[in-house]
């Protein structure tokens, strides 16, 4: 498993798609396509600073991998062989759409050293992806992440954003499920953020577009973040990058430069809710002393200690106190009410 990536933005380039949520350029802050001069310069730079090449993969991501032209496919993908093997990168991942992969792409692909693809599936309902005029089916995902996994030299990765237009919680429950029985290697949860610029944007600005509330999309994700912990999916993005130019044109949507904080605080009180409760007898306690992990004080708080507030606001104090070698938490004293 691949820890770090020297990604290379390949923005909007040859996509004949306009998807509603898209700005590619806003996303990847950069508008020139890059080409192998470009490759070859960010990667020699790269060798000499990442700690460890062996565990790294060149990641070429932001647009349609598979989807440009394939004579610029080719240009990127052999500049960055030099870079690959004994002492240099473990190999190369990208990013796609699920309608431009099938058995000739997948070739290419292997002979160029492409160890991990990543589709961009979205949703799993058609209704979904035909609002958010993706141009692709959910059949469509399917059947990528099929021939990908079939063919057992690539890591498959799977993309979906939650909260698109006609979209709904139990959709988004649905949408998952089918993710997940995907079996990816990988997913990234993008909750939808409403760009200006963007035909969400319209829609939002109309009223047309009104997505769930903030607290429904952490609920959500912490659900989906918990559920692909048990399946040993790893969950390597939850929430939109911080970034400027994302935050100057946001109209609405769910963004939060802490995202994936959020989340884990928000399945941290969960937890904490339910065995506080079975501490107190059946109810929860006026008062609790709980042992945390130091470098899990952040979560068991909650962002901006919003566990230790939501908790207060049901009738209970708590305290955390920090304990090397605790069990992700434990409650160390709690005082019933009279
Ligand atoms: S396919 Fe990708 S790059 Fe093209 S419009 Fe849709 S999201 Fe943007």
């Amino acid at each position: 498993m691949a820890h770090s990536n020297i990604s290379i933005f390949v923005p909007h380039a040859g996509c004949p798609h306009n998807c509603a949520f898209c700005d590619q350029r806003t996303i990847t802050s950069t508008e020139k396509p890059p080409r192998a001069a470009d490759v070859e310069r960010i990667c020699t730079a790269a060798l000499g600073e990442v700690r460890d090449p062996a565990d790294t993969e060149i990641a070429f991501f932001g647009g349609s991998f598979t989807a440009v032209p394939r004579r610029y496919m080719l240009e990127l993908l052999e500049a960055a062989q030099p870079f690959i093997g004994e002492g240099r990168f473990s190999g190369i991942r990208i990013s796609t759409r699920p309608d431009y992969i099938d058995e000739e792409i997948l070739d290419i692909l292997k002979a160029h050293h492409v160890t991990a693809i990543e589709l961009g599936a979205q949703s799993m309902s058609d209704e979904v992806l035909e609002a958010n005029e993706r141009g692709h089916s959910a059949k469509d995902a399917a059947y990528a992440a099929m021939l990908i996994k079939s063919r057992r030299c690539f890591q498959l990765g799977l993309q979906m954003m939650v909260g698109l237009y006609k979209s709904t919680p139990q959709e988004e429950r649905r949408s998952w499920r089918r993710i997940a029985a995907l079996s990816p290697d990988t997913v990234r949860i993008y909750p939808v953020v409403i760009l200006e610029g963007t035909r969400l944007g319209e829609l939002y600005k109309s009223g047309e577009y009104q997505p769930f509330d903030f607290d429904t999309a952490v609920e959500l994700c912490a659900g989906f973040l918990a559920d692909a912990e048990q399946r040993g999916i790893e969950v390597i993005k939850l929430g939109l990058h911080a970034s400027r130019d994302v935050e100057a044109k946001k109209l609405g949507g769910f963004y939060h430069p802490a995202f994936r904080e959020l989340c884990e605080g928000r399945l941290y009180l969960r937890q904490m809710v339910k065995e506080l409760t079975a501490a107190g007898g059946g109810k929860l306690p006026k008062s609790a002393v709980i042992a945390v992990p130091p470098k899990h004080m952040s979560r068991a708080a909650g962002h901006k200690r919003c566990n230790a507030e939501y908790l207060r606001t049901l009738g209970t104090q708590v305290r955390f106190i920090p304990r090397e070698g605790a069990e992700h938490f434990e409650i160390e004293q709690v005082e019933n009410a009279d």
